[in-house]
C-alpha cells in the first residue's frame, strides 16, 4: 500500500488512488490488517447493500452507478449480483424487508477495501438519477436540461451528466459529458453575452449572425428589461427563433407562471408559435406544475438535480461461512429477491406476486463470478430505456 500522496492542483482522487484504497475509510484498512494477522481475512461472507428508507419519504429510487462498481470489483475474488442499472426499486418489499439492491459474495478480505468507494459510487449517482426521474415524471414529456454541473466540483461533472441522463433527462450540457455518453451537449445563452454585447438587441443580432448554424437559437430574455419586451426584441432580431429562456431573478418574479403565459401570448401573436419557452432558476418539483400549466415547454434545472439528496445505501454482512448472521436491526441470511414482471412488485420468498398474483421472476442479475465479468454491461441507452418504461408504472408518492 503506497503511503505518500502526490501533490495536486485540484482536490480529486485518481482512479489508481481509488483502486488502491486511498479514498477508503482507514478503519477498513486497519480491520484488514487485524484480520490478516488473525488468519481470518479469507472468511467467506455474503453481504447485501440496502437502504431502509429514501430521502423525503420518496416511494422509490433509481439504481445508478453499478457500472463503476463492476469495474472496481473486477479482478478481485468476489461475485456480484445486482438489480440492473436503471431499475426502479422501493426501499422495502410489501412485507417490510429492505430490498437488497446488490449482493456480494466472497472472502471478506478481497473487497473490504472497497466498501467506502463502492457505496459512494452508487449512493450519489442513484440520488441524482432518482431526482432526475422524478422531475421527468413531473414535467410530463416536456424537455428538461440539466444546469447543475456548476454547483458541484468539476471533477464529478461526468458522473452528474451520466446520472441525469440515466434518470431520463433529455440534455446534458458539457462537451466531456457529451463525449463520454455519446449524446449531444445542449445550452442556450448566458447573461454575460447580453451584457458584454451591450444589450439584448445587440446580443440577439450577434447570435443570429454568428452562432454556429446547427445550434438552435434560444434567446435569454430577462437580462435588463421585462421578459415580454426582450422576447419581442428576440422575435425581431432572430427570424428562426427556436425558443426563449426566462431565468427571472426571484426578486422580480412575482407570479412566474403569469409571466410565462404573457410571453407565450406575445410570441404566438408574432407568428412564433413554434418558439419554445424554457424556464430556469431555482426550479424544483413544487414549481413545475404551475409553469407547465402556463405553457412552459422546457425546464433548466440546476442545483436541485446535481445536489439531489444521496441515497443512504449501506453494506451489511448477512452470511458468514454459509450461516445467517447480521448486526442488530438487519435481516440475516441471503435473500432471493423476486420481482413481478407485470407490475414490478418486489418480494422475498414468495413465488406469487402479492399485488396481482402473477408468477415472480428473479430480480438480480449476476455480473461478476469470482471477479470475472459474466454478463455484459448494458449500454447507456438500454439503461435509460429500462428506466423510462419502469417510470410509467410508478407514482411520485404523497
Ligand atoms: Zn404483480
Amino acid at each position: 500500500m503506497p503511503t505518500a500522496s502526490k501533490p495536486r492542483d485540484f482536490f480529486l482522487a485518481t482512479e489508481d488512488e481509488i483502486r488502491e484504497g486511498r479514498t477508503t475509510d482507514v478503519y477498513f484498512l486497519r480491520t484488514l490488517d487485524v484480520l490478516r494477522k488473525s488468519g481470518k481475512d479469507q472468511e467467506p461472507v455474503v453481504a447485501e447493500i440496502t437502504t431502509g428508507s429514501l430521502p423525503n419519504g420518496w416511494p422509490w429510487g433509481v439504481l445508478c452507478g453499478l457500472e463503476e462498481v463492476v469495474r472496481l470489483l473486477k479482478g478481485r475474488n468476489v461475485s456480484l449480483w445486482s438489480l440492473p442499472e436503471g431499475s426502479v426499486f422501493p426501499p422495502k418489499t410489501p412485507r417490510g424487508i429492505p430490498v437488497p439492491a446488490l449482493v456480494l459474495e466472497g472472502p471478506y478480505g478481497e473487497w473490504a477495501l472497497y466498501e467506502t468507494p463502492l457505496l459512494g459510487m452508487i449512493c450519489q449517482a442513484s440520488g441524482i438519477a432518482t431526482k432526475a426521474a422524478r422531475i421527468r415524471k413531473l414535467a410530463n414529456g416536456k424537455q428538461i436540461l440539466s444546469f447543475g454541473v456548476r454547483r458541484m466540483h468539476p471533477g464529478i461533472a461526468p458522473l452528474i451528466e451520466r446520472s441525469v441522463f440515466v434518470g431520463g433527462l433529455d440534455a446534458i450540457t458539457t462537451p466531456l459529458g457529451a463525449d463520454l455518453l455519446g449524446v449531444p451537449a445542449m445550452g442556450t445563452m448566458p447573461h454575460a453575452l447580453t451584457i458584454v454585447m451591450g444589450g439584448p438587441r445587440e446580443a440577439f443580432a450577434a447570435v443570429h449572425k454568428h452562432l454556429e448554424k446547427k445550434v438552435p437559437r434560444i434567446a435569454l430574455v430577462d437580462t435588463y428589461c421585462d421578459e415580454k419586451a426582450e422576447a419581442i426584441m428576440a422575435t425581431e432580431a432572430i427570424p428562426d427563433l427556436a425558443g426563449v429562456r426566462l431565468d427571472t431573478p426571484s426578486s422580480r418574479r412575482g407570479n412566474f407562471a403569469s409571466i410565462v403565459r404573457e410571453v407565450r401570448w406575445e410570441l404566438d401573436l408574432r407568428g412564433h408559435r413554434d418558439a419554445k419557452i424554457y424556464v430556469s432558476g431555482a426550479i424544483d418539483e413544487g414549481s413545475i406544475p404551475a409553469l407547465l400549466d402556463a405553457g412552459a415547454d422546457g425546464f433548466g434545472i440546476g442545483t436541485s438535480l446535481s445536489n439531489a439528496p444521496t441515497i443512504d445505501f449501506a453494506l451489511d454482512i448477512v452470511e458468514l461461512r454459509g450461516k445467517p448472521v447480521a448486526k442488530r436491526g438487519k435481516f440475516s441470511g441471503r435473500k432471493e429477491l423476486l420481482r413481478c414482471p407485470r407490475d414490478g412488485t418486489y418480494e422475498i420468498g414468495t413465488r406469487t406476486c402479492p399485488a396481482c398474483g402473477a408468477s415472480m421472476k428473479p430480480a438480480h442479475v449476476q455480473y461478476l463470478e469470482g471477479g470475472k465479468v459474466v454478463k455484459d454491461l448494458p449500454s447507456l441507452q438500454e439503461i435509460r430505456t429500462r428506466l423510462v418504461s419502469e417510470l410509467e408504472r410508478v407514482g411520485l408518492g404523497a
